[in-house]
Parts: C-alpha cells; structure tokens; sequence
C-alpha cells in the first residue's frame, strides 16, 4: 500500500467529514514514443464501497501535439469490471469515447458516440479499450490470474477489442545499477492489434509495457524504473522475435528448392506483353527459367505445380513503412509484398527483425533499412538527433555499422546539417531519404543532396509554371519520390464517411484495428472536396512519372497490407498504365534501392519473388487484391493462412 501525505491531507480536506477514501494504491507511468519520454499515465485505485475503482489520467506530447485520456474503471473486488468510462484521446487521430455499464449478466454498451445497446456478458470477461490506460491493463492481468489464467479472455460484446489471448512468460530480472527487480513477463494480444509485454511485480503492480500507438512504438515505464528502459524495449523484442517463429514453424513453405509453374500468364515487369500459359522454373530461390511452355523445357524430375488460369507478377514492394510489430511480417506476405523499405523504427527491434528474416529463422519480407534522425528539442521524434556536424556523422556512422541502406532525415533537422548527412552517408555509400525539413523547400532539399523525398511535399497545381520548374529539378537531381497517395486518402477522407468506399480491405481487418482507423479523416469537409484535394496530389503524381521522376510504391502503414494495394490502384487512377502503376511497386523501387539486377522482375537469374494472383491487375487494377500464394527466395506460402495468423480475415 502506497499511500502519500497529501492524499491524506486532500481527503481531509474534502468533504467535511464525508472524505472520500484514501487510495490503495497509486502510480506513476512514464510514456515514450520511440523511446522518447512524451508524457505520464497517473493512477489511483481507491475502495468504493467494498469493491475498487481505478481512475487514470493519461497524458502525452507528441511533436507538439497535445493527447489526453481520462478513463475510469469500477471492479469487485476480484477485479470483474462492473463500470468502465474512458474519453479523450488515445493518439492523435483516435478519438476515444467509451461506457460500459454492467447489469446483471447484461451491459449497457456505448462506444464512441454510437447508440447505446445491451449485450449479454460471457461467464467470465474483462473490459478495455485500446492500449490506455495501461493501468486498466494490469487490473486485466490480475483479473486473468484470479480467474484460473483462461487461454481467451472475451472482452464485452461491442468493444471495439478482439477477445484477449494472455500468456505468461516467466520470470526475469531487471538490473538498474546495484539493484535488481524481479518482474513476471506477460504478451497479450487482442487489446491493440497484435502482441504486447506488460510487466507485473511481486505485488501485481505494473512495471513496464511495451506496445504500439499509430503505428509506432510506445512505452509505459513506471517511474522508479525509468533507467531500464532500453532494456524492456530488448527483452519485448526477443520475446516478439520468438512469437514471430512460432507463426513461421505453423506456415511451413508449401514448396520450395526446385519445383515449376506451370500454366500462368506472367507478367513479368518488363514492358514486354504477357507471356500467357507460361513456365517459371524456380531452383534454389533463384529464377532457373521464365517463359512460354513451349519453349521452356521442364527437366525431368522437377515436380510442376498447375497455376493455369492465375497471373504472376514480381513480389511487390511498399518503399515507406515502419514495421513495427512482428505482425506486419506475415501481413506483407500475405499481401504479396516481398521487400520493404522500413522508414524509422527502434533500432533494437528491426535489426532483429530483419537478422532473423535475413537468417531464415522467421518469415517475412526482405527489409531495407533507413535510420531516422532528427534534430533536437521538445518536438523532435525518435531518439537520435543532429544538432552538429559532429553528431550527423555519429548518428550516421551508427546506422551505418548496422547494415542500414540509407539515413530518413527528419523534419526538425536544419538546412546545413541535411548537407553534413547527406555527404557523410555518401561517403559510407547509404543514401539518404526523408521529410523535407521544416524551413526548405523540395528543391533545396534535392539540391542539398537528398537522393529520395518522402510524401509528396510539392505545393501548387501540376502544370503551374512553380510546380513544372520543382519537377525539372527533381528530374535534373535523379530525386525518387514516395507520394504516399494511399496514407494521403486514408487521413484526408472526409471524417465520418466510411473507409470502405475507397479501402475495401478494411472489412477484414481485425477490430482493434478498425478502431484506430474508425475515426481517421478530416473533419470539416465533405467526400466531394476530399476527392478534389486528393487529385490535386495525384496529378502531381501523374506529372512527376511523365517527367521521368522515378515514383515508388509507399503507404506510412495505413491499412496494414492492403494500404500497398491501395497506392497501386491511385497510381491508375492518376493516368498510369496498370503495367506503370506495377512497376512503381517493383523495379522502379528495385532500381532506386541499387537491388535491380536481383530483384523487381521476373527474369531468369533474379530470386524468385513472385506473387501468384487469382485474377490479372492488367485487365483491372484492383485484382492485384487477389493474391493466392507468395513467393519469396523460392518459398512458396499461402495467403489465406498467413493472413489468419495475425486475425485479419483472408
Ligand atoms: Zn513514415
């Protein structure tokens, strides 16, 4: 029981006789996002009338943007909720208002704004709502421990929550200075999409969490363990390294070594036409052969496998992402992406991530890397600045020795010390991607030496002499662009209309994720003007390909997956050809990455990534959406399975 002067004197204080109890137990959070200390999470577990009430203030700034949560939570007093309320916000675009009473075996539920409705409760339930408050998770680790450690704990009917699948994990010690902590380990997933680590102490008290917010990683460390930060983030990563096996010990290859495809039409990247009732010999990851089956002969003894009727393509490429959870691995495949350009991330999480995709142990695609610095001060983001030419080379140098490709610079980084980056990270032979800084204009960020921008940072109309003069210097410089079309559409709809319209993946998606995306969009304006601000950007996007500006397939996350399908079909309805619009997620990135001689096409020679779709994007973009098996390195895995692993409908 910890229990400070000031609740004592503040109780007293209060009502004259009618003091409202002193609180059991209270604690403090700190919250990072990327490891940058953002914010506090405070709570207070107080005794109402024999039973608990938790109330939590959950606060944080997020490059300069304000995020709140109030949320309370009323258990008995082995923790089964009998009221829950939390509003605000959770992260900078989700909204959070929720209730949930309980009658009986009954709850009233209402969610954000919706009608309330009754549901009927499951014999044993808890009740959240996203990842905060983490407070309200730990009294679900400890209704979970009371309530005989079930494999699935529901969650109230109408929550937007997958029911929650809790695990422990044992034991282990955190070491700060001298003095070790003994801390039991837990994963849970379902409160948000995919896994996370809660640590609970000797006394059932949260000590750490590790889980995501937007799409990013985020933090909660209670105050007195602050130092060993690092440490959490390491151990949560092994730990999601070995979920990460599991699920590829559970999705073998259907094939792999030599074997034939036989009976496709192939489109195979080039501008060639489709070779239809094609052979792709596929020998140890590489491309044996490729061509009509006329005149490919299949050696004897290879197996073939009858795809007739099916269009392979190259594996795809999303060339802005932050592969954040282990989750995303099997989505990628899934989706047919076979190579990723990850966009800034926690250091200790992705070089894992990508040694043990690299080494075969985990599935997932081929990951490029590109290490965020930005410079400092409150708004910054991440944890690696540059405020000197001393720290550019650092920073780069780091990223550097852990095999990274290239260096994403950061809004807050200033005009000279772009240069100092770009020229260090030249010298080391990386290239350099990112945001134009705040205080620079696309073109100075080209000339400055910048060899990638990312989104599309072009202000004014496609055709206006300003716009026409950016995109012959772009040409000039050899500058690639990722417009994130798809993440533009997915934040600049009009709120409250529904994402279906444009996304028909979201209808699979699972239902923390729904959440984050539910109130997405920009208020204030109606579908028409979103519409137009959106062509603004993609007749831009039109001029910069007719210009000869390399365009390459990217989506900042969105709709895990489906977000890649999404940007491909916007790049057809800006006036590129469906061959185009494909190649703008294959060599165009394969050639901008220096990867183009092993990947990006089907050729012989090439590694054998390869997506095998139920029906040909030549004749309708859309059908790039119908991907029945994923190649990559020979391997051959189904998509359905893979989507189902991580709860997304296939
Ligand atoms: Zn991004």
């Amino acid at each position: 029981m910890r229990v400070t002067w000031s609740a004592v004197l503040l109780g007293a204080l209060f009502g004259f006789g009618q003091a409202p109890p002193a609180p059991l137990e209270r604690g403090t959070l700190r919250l990072y996002y990327v490891q940058k200390p953002i914010g506090y999470e405070r709570y207070e577990i107080s005794p109402e009338d024999g039973a608990l009430k938790l109330t939590a203030d959950f606060d944080f700034t997020d490059r300069g943007g304000r995020v709140q949560l109030a949320a309370t939570l009323r258990t008995k007093s082995d923790y089964t909720p009998t009221a829950f309320q939390a509003k605000g916000k959770s992260y900078r675009f989700v909204n959070v208002d929720s209730d949930v009473r309980v009658e009986g075996s009954d709850a009233i539920v209402r969610a954000d704004g919706a009608a309330e409705s009754r549901v009927t409760l499951p014999a044993q339930f808890f009740t959240v709502d996203g990842y905060a408050p983490f407070s309200a998770q730990m009294l679900l680790l400890r209704y979970w421990k009371q309530h005989g450690q079930p494999r699935l704990l529901r969650t109230v009917p109408g929550q937007p929550t997958n029911d929650v699948i809790v695990e422990a994990r044992g034991r282990e010690a955190i070491r700060i200075a001298d003095k070790v902590t003994t801390l039991e380990r837990f994963a849970i997933d379902g409160v948000v999409w995919g896994r996370e680590t809660l640590w609970l102490d000797e006394r059932g008290t949260l000590a750490a969490a590790v889980t995501r917010a937007g799409g990013l990683s985020f933090e909660a460390v209670r105050e007195d363990l602050e130092p060993a930060l690092v440490q959490f983030v390491q151990r949560a990563t092994r730990d999601r390294i070995g979920d990460l096996e599991s699920i590829t010990r559970a999705n073998t290859p259907l094939k792999s070594g030599t074997y034939a495809m036989v009976g496709a039409t192939i489109v195979d990247g080039n501008a060639r036409p489709p070779v239809r009732d094609g052979v792709v010999i596929v020998q140890d990851g590489r491309i044996a052969d490729v061509g009509p089956r006329a005149s490919v002969p299949i050696p004897e003894g290879v197996p073939t496998v009858d795809v007739s009727g099916k269009t392979l393509v190259p594996g795809l490429w999303d060339m802005h992402t932050h592969v954040t959870q282990i989750e995303w691995a099997p989505v990628y495949l899934a989706s047919g992406v076979t190579t990723v350009r990850d966009m800034g991330n926690e250091f200790e999480f992705i070089i894992s991530l990508r040694d043990a995709v690299a080494s075969k142990r985990a599935l997932g695609p081929r990951l490029l890397l590109a290490g965020l610095v930005d410079g400092p001060g409150p708004n910054a983001f991440g944890v690696y600045y540059a405020a000197t030419v001393e720290d550019a080379k650092q920073v780069v140098g780091k990223y550097h020795d852990a095999g990274f490709q290239q260096i994403k610079v950061y809004s807050l980084i200033t005009p000279p010390l772009v240069e100092a980056i770009c020229a260090e990270a030249h010298r080391l032979g990386m290239t350099v991607t990112g945001h134009v800084p705040n205080g620079m204009t696309i073109d100075q960020a080209a000339s400055a030496g910048m060899d990638q921008i990312a989104h599309l940072a072009i202000r004014g109309e496609a055709g206006s002499d300003d716009v026409n003069r950016t995109i012959a210097l772009l040409r000039e410089h050899k500058t690639v662009i990722d417009p994130t079309q798809s993440w533009n559409e997915l934040l600049g709809h009009a709120a409250g209309s529904p994402i279906a319209a444009f996304q028909p993946g979201v209808a699979r998606i699972p239902p923390p994720l729904s959440r984050l995306f539910s109130n997405a969009g920009t208020a204030g304006i109606d579908a028409a003007a979103a519409r137009t601000r959106l062509e603004r950007g993609l007749r831009i996007v039109k001029a910069l390909h007719d210009a000869g500006v390399p365009v390459v397939a990217g989506t900042d996350e969105g709709i895990p997956g489906h977000s890649v399908h999404r940007e491909i079909e916007l790049y057809v309805e800006a006036g590129f050809t469906p061959l185009e619009a494909l190649q703008a997620a294959t060599i165009v990135p394969a050639r901008a990455m220096k990867l183009d001689a092993e990947l990006g096409t089907i050729e012989k020679g090439k590694r054998a990534d390869l997506v095998v779709l139920n029906a040909n994007p030549m004749d309708q973009i859309r059908n790039i959406r119908t991907v029945r098996w994923t190649i990559i390195d020979g391997r051959v895995y189904d998509a359905p399975a893979l989507w189902r692993s991580v709860r997304f409908q296939p």
